[in-house]
């Protein structure tokens, strides 16, 4: 039978993973994008249900030990999990799925899912990530000192990954995704 594909859009936080996988969705209307539950609070501009689901400690614990989340991990102080069912259902209806996730559910679900395809993006330079993550102006100085230190462990396990694309200029970076996710889309 066939089934839609599974595609991991990973990389460091602040590295443009959100900005791409809008223009992605643009792109490419049929594809679904997972949304995560997480037990991080809702940024000022966030809705519950399309940003993430914002989830208590206690019930995100409860998902893992229901089995509901095909992956999770603890980053940067809070938690951090795909839902299973949705992803299931629309892999079963021949419908592609996008997750936009950190590095080591990326790895978690290469266990779970051989087949998925994993794209690394990295920033031009360490200097522009700290950049982009202080002009974002979402988080405080400690959580983007936390981001930062765990980015630097992150870059460095890159070449786990299917391929690996830089986000220096955003319609380049853009064009390069696209390319991929065509020839990865036509193997279906
Ligand atoms: P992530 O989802 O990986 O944490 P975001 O998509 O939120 O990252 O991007 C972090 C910040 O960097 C945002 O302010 C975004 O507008 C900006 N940004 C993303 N891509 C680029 C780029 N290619 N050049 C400059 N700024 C960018
Ligand atoms: P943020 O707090 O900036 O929204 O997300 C922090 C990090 O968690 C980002 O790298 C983001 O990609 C990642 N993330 C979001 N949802 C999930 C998820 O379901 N699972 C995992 N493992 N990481 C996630």
């Amino acid at each position: 039978m066939s089934s839609g594909q599974l595609i991991v859009i990973t990389g460091p936080s602040g590295v443009g993973k959100g900005t791409l996988v809008r223009r992605l969705l643009e792109h490419y209307p049929n594809l679904h994008l997972s949304v995560s539950a997480t037990t991080r609070p809702p940024r000022r501009n966030e809705t519950e249900g399309q940003d993430y689901y914002f989830v208590t400690q206690k019930l995100f614990q409860q998902m893992i030990q229901e089995n509901k989340l095909l992956e999770w991990a603890e980053f940067a102080g809070n938690c951090y999990g795909t839902p299973r069912f949705a992803v299931e259902e629309k892999l079963k209806q021949n419908i592609s799925v996008l997750l936009e996730i950190e590095i080591e559910g990326a790895k978690q679900i290469k266990q779970t899912f051989p087949n998925a395809f994993r794209i690394f993006i990295l920033p031009p330079s360490f200097t522009e990530l700290e950049h982009r993550l202080r002009q974002r102006e979402t988080e405080s100085e400690t959580a983007i000192l936390r981001r930062l230190e765990r980015a630097k462990e992150e870059i460095a396990l890159k070449e786990e990954f299917d391929r690996q694309i830089i986000n220096d200029d955003l319609e380049t970076a853009l064009a390069e995704l696209i390319k991929e996710i065509d020839s990865i889309l036509k193997k279906e």
